[in-house]
């Protein structure tokens, strides 16, 4: 059977479902997607960097090594989504700044420009001195930092809507109910929701940090993990021509992404707990952290704040792992990066249908 034929089930419809049904339906598959309320769940609450670099954390050169291709593969994503929808998904490549808040914070920044050059990675010095419109808004007592040239970013909500606009002229059905129970036999998979049983020749379970429907959680290798988080969206200063910034404060980091328009989201909390609402304390956190790095914010008005849970996999490594019975497929474990990785975990989609 050619992959033209195939039908196709994507369960759940963050980021990583939505990009999957995408890719499965431009190859020709029938696809339903089933997912209560698509896009609200981490996808809602990520910044939307695109920053293998800037994310460098000691001990992840396989993530970074699969992040670096990313962003190729988001362009290759909005090329297709251009064509298909007429609408242009924005990718804003201007970069990171690294800095530190204090004395041990700049020593972190030195810790990281040195596992950066162990993964390849250049970060450039820059001085406000010779470059003041980088530092536009930063507080006066940083005065330094490293510049990241390659980090971009996307506005998730625009990649939400622009693959559900895709999928949607692609013939992809979706199904505003949650899938309760899979099981499959040699030739078909089958999902059941709380009014319906569907059947299709393969499944991808994109569920994020939520429990898997009963049926798939039996068989499954990995275990996954939710890590709380949160983003704050004030609207302010606009330093959307600037790199985005991201600094240590105090040991953790916060980060600033600018869109046009003096939008900003402020980032992000990471909690070992898994729940979809803000607390005032780790609110309080975040906006003292940012507020330390970037007075400037000091009379931005707050938009609002959005929860969601990071996917986590026991190692933090992204998976895509075929479960028993070799036609349903789980993919997840994107953590920190689910929406740089989503073009990516799109392209396994594709291979697998490939190979059922
Ligand atoms: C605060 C924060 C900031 C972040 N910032 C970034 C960033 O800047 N860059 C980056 O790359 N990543 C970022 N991330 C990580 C990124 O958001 C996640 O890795 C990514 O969204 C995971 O996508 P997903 O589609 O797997 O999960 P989700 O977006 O959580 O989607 C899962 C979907 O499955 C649905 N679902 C669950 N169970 C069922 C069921 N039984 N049946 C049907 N549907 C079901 C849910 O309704 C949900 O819509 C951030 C995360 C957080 C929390």
């Amino acid at each position: 059977m050619c992959a033209a034929q195939k039908s196709a089930f994507v369960v759940g419809g963050g980021v990583i479902g939505l990009a999957s049904a995408f890719r499965l339906a431009q190859r020709g598959a029938a696809v339903t997607l089933f997912d209560p309320n698509p896009g609200k769940g981490a996808t809602w609450a990520a910044a939307g960097m695109i920053a293998p670099v800037a994310e460098i954390g000691p001990g992840e050169h396989e993530n970074y090594q699969l992040q670096a291709g990313a962003l190729a593969a988001w362009r290759d994503v909005a090329a297709d989504l251009r064509q298909l929808t007429g609408e242009t998904l924005t990718i804003v490549q201007h970069g990171t700044l690294l800095v530190g808040w204090d004395g041990s914070d700049r020593r972190l920044v030195e810790q990281f420009a040195q596992v950066a050059g162990e993964f390849g990675a250049e970060p450039r010095r820059v001085r406000r001195e010779t470059s003041p419109d980088m530092f536009d808004g930063v507080t006066g007592r940083i005065d330094e930092g490293l510049l990241v040239e390659g980090d971009a970013w996307i506005d998730p909500d625009q990649a939400v809507a622009l693959l559900a606009s895709a999928n949607e002229l692609l013939g992809v059905t979706v199904v505003y109910q949650s899938v309760l129970n899979v099981c499959d036999d040699e030739a078909h998979v089958k999902a059941t929701t709380e009014s319906d049983t569907f059947g299709a020749d393969l499944g991808i379970i994109a569920t994020g940090a939520n429990a898997l429907p009963v049926g798939a959680g039996t068989s499954g290798q990995h275990i996954v993990r939710p890590v709380h988080g949160i983003t704050v969206r004030v609207h302010g200063i606009d330093r959307s021509a600037q790199p985005m910034i991201r600094s240590f404060v105090r040991g953790s980091t916060v980060y600033m992404v600018s869109r046009p328009g003096g939008y900003n989201v402020l980032g992000a909390s990471s909690e070992e707990r898994g729940e979809t609402g803000a607390q005032v304390g780790e609110m309080q956190r975040l906006l003292r952290d940012a507020l330390d790095v970037v007075p400037a914010l000091e009379t931005a008005t707050v938009v609002e704040t959005r929860a969601g849970n990071r996917p986590a996999s026991e190692n933090l490594q992204p998976f895509f792992e075929v479960l028993h019975g070799g036609r349903w497929a789980w993919s997840s474990g994107h953590f920190r990066h689910g929406v740089t990785l989503a073009p990516l975990a799109a392209l396994e989609a594709v291979r697998f249908m490939e190979r059922v």
